[in-house]
């Protein structure tokens, strides 16, 4: 089967699965995911898979991509911060749903591996730093939206105070290796309220420096 013709099978995929928002379809649509997995995985780039980008971590499964972006409602106007730059290729999706992406990773080695793909791809609405992201990014803030892409054990309080009012967060709330889900928080005249999503399985979130 074609590179085309896995992709095309992949969107299909994530419709019969519960993406119905047209703009994260054609963001996936759009950013090529095998610039995003290394050599050895290249053949596996649009199945529907997490699959290893070295340091431990891994590029989520596209189905969860395409999810945490719909849950998230991003505008096109939007300043968003992502937490876990990993491969890059969540942030690359979202940077074609709003204006700006700030993200942040703990691997030295891999943001600099992130920041040549974004280059390569002439991407050009990411912003990408080395650091420990559950402090957020204080001098960027506020965020209209923020995703985090490690699962934490609560929510981070920081990123919570740098959430616009009017804004919304995304992020797996979960013991490592144990149940996680997703929780939507919306922030609305200073208050946060908080829905469950759905259940999932992502690589702790480790506050402190980085490596
Ligand atoms: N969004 C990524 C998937 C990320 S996997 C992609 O699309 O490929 C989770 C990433 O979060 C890992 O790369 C891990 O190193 C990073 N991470 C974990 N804790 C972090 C923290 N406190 N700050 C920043 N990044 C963190």
């Amino acid at each position: 089967m074609s590179g085309e013709a896995r992709k095309i099978r992949l969107i299909m995929d994530l419709r019969r699965s519960g993406i119905t928002d047209t703009r994260v379809l054609s963001a996936v649509e759009r950013v090529p995911r095998e610039a995003f997995v290394s050599e050895p995985f290249l053949d596996q780039a649009y199945e529907n898979t997490a699959l290893p980008i070295g340091k431990g971590q891994t590029i989520s499964q596209p189905l969860v991509v395409a999810l945490m972006s719909q849950a998230l409602e991003v505008g096109e106007r939007m300043k968003v911060l992502e937490i876990g730059t990993g491969s890059g290729y969540q942030a690359a999706v979202l940077a074609k749903l709003c204006r700006r992406v700030y993200t942040i990773e703990r691997h030295k080695s891999l943001l600099v591996e992130a920041e040549r793909r974004f280059r390569a791809l002439h991407v050009h609405n990411i912003t990408a730093v080395a650091g420990d992201g559950t402090r957020g990014w204080p001098e960027q803030a506020p965020f209209d939206r923020i995703l985090v892409t490690a699962a934490a054990g609560e929510i981070p309080k920081s990123l919570l105070d740098q959430l616009a009012d009017g804004g919304a967060m995304v992020l797996p709330v979960g013991s490592p290796g144990g149940d996680q889900e997703v929780l939507r928080i919306r922030k609305k005249d200073g208050k946060p309220s908080v829905e469950r999503l759905f259940p999932v399985r992502f690589v702790p979130l480790v506050a402190g420096g980085v490596e």
